[in-house]
């Protein structure tokens, strides 16, 4: 058994005695320093529970996706870190390897479907090129795109990707 010294408190939620460290702290205005009466353990568990049953609507879920999309986009390499971090819990592979049990079921394999896009990019299909269209260049909608611009478009990489292979070959 502990024993009771100005260093300990007990919790009023688990009722354990345990080491100030292990309490929360906060500063009064006086300058005096008090600690909360939960452990920092009970007030995670704490806060997980209130977060879990919290009502959310699809416009909140929404907003907040938003919002941790744009965090992402400003912090990318932190972002890179949690991401790492989170594939290498339990949870992470768990969800991993859901998705990947997913893809199998559909009779796709990894390699197949990068084999199918790069086909795709080399053969400079006209998904690929609307694709471009849509996504870098102007933003144009698919029915905006004609056939006559993808042509035009297709000639151009084309173009740009002979210049590339020659001066490779050059240097
Ligand atoms: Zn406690």
């Amino acid at each position: 058994m502990a024993i009771l010294t100005n260093n300990t408190k007990h919790c009023s939620k688990c009722k354990e005695l345990k080491d100030l460290t292990l309490f929360n702290s906060y500063k009064l205005s006086n300058g005096t320093i008090k600690h909360r009466s939960d452990c920092k353990a009970c007030r995670s568990i704490n806060q997980k529970l209130r977060w879990k049953s919290k009502v959310r609507t699809e416009e909140d879920k929404l907003l907040a996706s938003n919002k941790a999309k744009q965090w992402a986009i400003i912090n990318k390499s932190k972002q890179q870190a949690y991401q790492q971090a989170y594939r290498s819990t339990e949870r992470g592979k768990l969800k991993a390897r859901e998705s990947y049990n997913k893809f199998k079921s559909l009779g796709i394999t990894k390699l197949q479907t990068k084999k199918a896009q790069r086909k795709l990019v080399d053969n400079l299909s006209d998904g690929y090129i609307k694709g471009l269209f849509r996504n870098r260049v102007n933003s144009l909608n698919y029915n905006e795109v004609t056939p006559e611009l993808i042509d035009l478009k297709r000639k151009q990489l084309k173009l740009y990707r002979d210049v590339k292979k020659k001066t490779n070959t050059c240097s």
